[in-house]
């Protein structure tokens, strides 16, 4: 498990990708609720800032009557759960229901004749027991009403989605002071918002004081904070399940590279038969194809490397033969000179013919493989000119008349008319042209004949040239291999040095031509050449 590993990077970034895209999609969403929820505020606090100001107006003209003002400012404060205030024309407060920070319960006073029932016009004295819950009859400050005031706790609860006012019950027989009071329960944390909204007391032609609402509960905040605890775990929920998901697909794309790489280290320890299984229609799949590709050439190119490495070796112990056989020849006929066969004209004339035998043999064989070296080299300087093809088959063949003359061979040279021009190097094509004569001369049996000719290629701007001879033909085994290096047939016997028709494919191949054999077992054989004719 590599941390580096295209697997984990790609969880990774799935990871951060759903994180990322939670998170905008989280603001934006805040952002959304914070404006909604503004709104809401500040339309709660207007329609209850209004509702402030109309019934302030009675109360504020002709003269203010400071104490109704106040039990306004207590009760819209209770009811509406913020801090009223309400100022005369020059900014003055004149009534405040104090700042807001929790729960409150208010007591209505109910006039000694009234029922039971809230809604049974209570008198608008009010007390206000500030922020903390009471448990009914445990608090001081009810102690300090009057002896049998008829009053009931009206309880507020607000919450997100509303507000709820429980009216806990009537009462006529006040606590006594001092009686318990320490069973209230703690003021609440209620977070506050710092919004205020004022507006105006007055009508359209004139304004005579202002009620301000400040101190609302800040649900909005809460809200918020919700949405956003709410966004963090779905974030990363979503960044969870993305990073199981980039599991399974970085396995779908890591498991064929491993393969690959799997395939390319036991390659690069020289197993070249291995290939990489993967068939898929993606990427991967097609540099594995491109991979496999390469390896096949790879190995085919190995095993030209290898052949033509057995084939040079097979040349040089080949070479080494050849030229040795002639040389201990030549070292045995000088010993035997000097042991004394000099002292007989007879044997010392037959051993310095033989010798002189070997001696050409010797320079036949280094003249051909200095040949050989330098035409497969490049290093050969043909002298290319434009040559009369049938001219060229006359004089190379002109050798060989009398040796077929004296065998009983007849040689026929069938010139082209009109006449057919080559571009060749003249003295290497004639060499060429001399080792088929002598291959056919020494394989026709008297009696056969030996035919020779060119003419206008099959290919567009090519001339061919054929040498062809009656007789057995040539081995079947053997065909694959007389081009080649010191091959000689099975059932040649010590005839040539094996060398004559690797010259003659090497020189037509310097001259960018092509050499081939028909062969007809038990009839003949003929070789053909193709060369580029001379242009025009
Ligand atoms: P060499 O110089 O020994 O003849 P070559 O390279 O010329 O060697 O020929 C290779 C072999 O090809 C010969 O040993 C022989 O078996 C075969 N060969 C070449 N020319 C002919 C031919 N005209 N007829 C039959 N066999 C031939």
């Amino acid at each position: 498990m590599k941390l580096r590993s295209i697997r984990w990077r790609l969880v990774a970034s799935y990871m951060l990708l759903a994180l990322l895209t939670a998170g905008l999609v989280g603001a934006l969403a805040i952002s959304l609720v914070k404006r909604y929820t503004d709104q809401q505020e500040i339309d709660y606090l207007t329609s209850n800032a209004n509702a402030a100001a109309r019934q302030a107006l009675p109360l504020m003209w002709p003269a203010a009557n400071l104490y109704q003002l106040q039990q306004l400012a207590q009760t819209a404060a209770f009811l509406g759960n913020v801090r009223v205030r309400i100022q005369d024309e020059a900014h003055n407060v004149i009534a405040d229901s104090g700042a807001k920070n929790g729960p409150d319960t208010f007591v209505m006073v109910l006039p000694p004749d009234a029922g039971n029932a809230p809604d049974s016009n209570p008198s608008m004295m009010s007390i206000l027991l500030g922020h903390r819950r009471i448990t009914r009859g445990q608090d001081p400050a009810l102690g300090q009403l009057p002896p049998g005031t008829r009053y009931m706790l009206v309880e507020r609860d607000d919450g997100p989605w509303g507000r709820r006012f429980v009216f806990q019950a009537v009462s006529n027989t006040p606590p006594s002071a001092g009686a318990g009071g320490g069973n209230l329960a703690a003021g609440d944390t209620t977070a506050r918002s710092s919004r205020t909204i004022i507006v105006p007391v007055g009508d359209a032609t004139r304004t005579i004081g202002y009620v301000t609402l400040s101190g609302a509960p800040d649900f909005g905040a809460e809200t918020i904070a919700a949405t956003a605890r709410a966004i963090l775990v779905a974030a990363l929920a979503a960044s969870l399940v993305a990073g199981i998901v980039a599991l399974f697909v970085g396995r779908g794309l890591t498991a064929p590279l491993n393969k690959l790489a799997l395939t390319a280290s036991r390659m690069s320890a020289g197993d070249l038969t291995v290939r990489a299984h993967i068939h898929s229609n993606d990427e991967t799949g097609q540099l594995a194809q491109q991979f496999n590709q390469m390896a096949e050439r790879l190995q085919s190119s190995f095993a030209e490397i290898e052949t033509e490495r057995d084939t040079l070796r097979r040349f040089i112990t080949d070479a080494s033969h050849e030229l040795r056989t002639p040389i201990t020849a030549l070292k045995t006929f000088n010993e035997l000179l000097r042991n004394g066969a000099a002292d007989d004209t007879n044997v010392r004339g037959e051993f310095l013919t033989e010798s002189q035998t070997q001696i050409e043999r010797l320079e036949w064989i280094t003249q051909n493989l200095l040949d050989l070296s330098r035409l497969d080299s490049g290093f050969a300087n043909l002298e290319v000119a434009t040559h009369d093809a049938g001219e060229m088959l006359l004089a190379a063949a002109g050798a060989f008349r009398q040796g077929a003359l004296d065998r009983g061979i007849a040689l026929h040279v069938q010139t082209p008319e009109p006449p057919l021009a080559v571009r060749c190097d003249r003295a290497r094509m004639e060499i060429a042209l001399s080792n088929l004569f002598d291959n056919a001369l020494k394989y026709t049996p008297a009696g056969g004949h030996i035919s020779v000719g060119a003419a206008s290629g099959n290919a567009a701007g090519t001339v061919t040239l054929w040498v062809e001879n009656s007789g057995a033909g040539i081995d079947p085994a053997d065909l694959p291999h007389i081009f080649e290096r010191f091959y000689r047939g099975k059932g040649d016997g010590a005839h040539g040095s094996g060398l004559g028709l690797a010259l003659v494919k090497s020189v037509v191949q310097a001259h960018g031509g092509h050499v081939e054999v028909q062969n007809d077992p038990g009839q003949g054989c003929r070789f053909v050449i193709d060369l580029p004719a001379a242009a025009g």
